[in-house]
């Protein structure tokens, strides 16, 4: 059975159909982008998944357990705890505390099982920050307060941050919005590598097919609300609904 079942998910803003019948599975240790112009109700998605929405109709099963369907749907809350992280668009890391509070004040909240706001005192789980941050590179700049990080830096510890909870599934919607194309590529090969240690299932959204294109195991396209193809890279590139969305539209 997949880490993650989606099964027939609709959901409707005023007159905008904004997802139509989407399912799709994702197993443990796969990196899943899900593509499509704006609009396409990539968003939607990943906010139904974290628990923010609910959806009209359909369900969504993570690790065997129902986390919504049309009549109710739990707490984002209670589907971090169950192990869905997410990474944000907006920073979620204190510019004026270190890049290793940060991490810190991230194992706090998991321990506590409540999100915190409170700052740790400096030998809290220092070791295990410690260990997050040499996962994702940024062991040596542990110290530096997060204010003063280059861009593609502060994502790397919003990726421990996320990590933190220790998540079999990570949301990310968007990461590499407003990086260079050499932060992107960074930034998914990190990801990759994370994939495969933990064998962490995660879901992104790109807007790059070249970065999607070398390190997806595998796509979804929408378009108004429903898939109009998955599968591998082959396929999604020869796929002549996918080829009128992109150049058409
Ligand atoms: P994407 O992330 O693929 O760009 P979205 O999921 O954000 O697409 O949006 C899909 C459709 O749903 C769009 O037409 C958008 O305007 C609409 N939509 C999304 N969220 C809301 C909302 N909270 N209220 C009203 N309409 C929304
Ligand atoms: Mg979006």
């Amino acid at each position: 059975m997949s880490l993650l079942q989606v099964r027939d998910l609709g959901k409707n803003f005023g007159g905008v159909r904004a997802l139509d019948g989407v399912s799709f599975d994702l197993p443990e240790g796969q990196l899943l982008a899900l593509l499509g112009p704006n609009g396409a109700g990539k968003s939607t998605c990943f906010n139904i998944l974290n628990g923010q929405y609910r959806p009209d109709a359909g369900s969504v099963h993570f690790d065997g357990r129902e986390i919504s369907n049309a009549r109710r749907s739990m707490k984002p809350r209670d589907v971090w705890r169950l192990g869905v992280g997410r990474t944000f668009q907006v920073s979620a890391t204190f510019s004026s505390m270190t890049v290793i509070e940060n991490v810190q004040m991230a194992l706090v909240s998991r321990k506590r099982k409540l999100f915190s706001l409170w700052r740790p005192a400096a030998g809290m789980y220092r070791d295990e920050a410690m260990e997050l941050l040499a996962q994702v590179g940024m062991a040596a700049q542990a110290q530096r307060p997060c204010g003063v990080l280059a861009y593609g830096d502060v994502k790397r510890v919003e990726l421990a941050i996320a990590l933190a909870n220790r998540p079999r599934l990570l949301l990310m919607d968007e990461p590499t919005a407003g990086m260079a194309p050499g932060e992107r590529n960074e930034l998914m090969a990190l990801t990759r590598e994370l994939v495969v240690a933990r064998k962490l299932a995660v879901l992104f959204t790109e807007h790059s097919m070249d970065v999607v294109f070398a390190f997806a195991d595998r796509m979804i396209v929408l378009a108004r609300g429903r898939i109009i193809a998955q599968g591998d890279g082959e396929t999604i590139r020869n796929h002549p609904q996918v080829q009128e969305v992109y150049l058409g539209s």
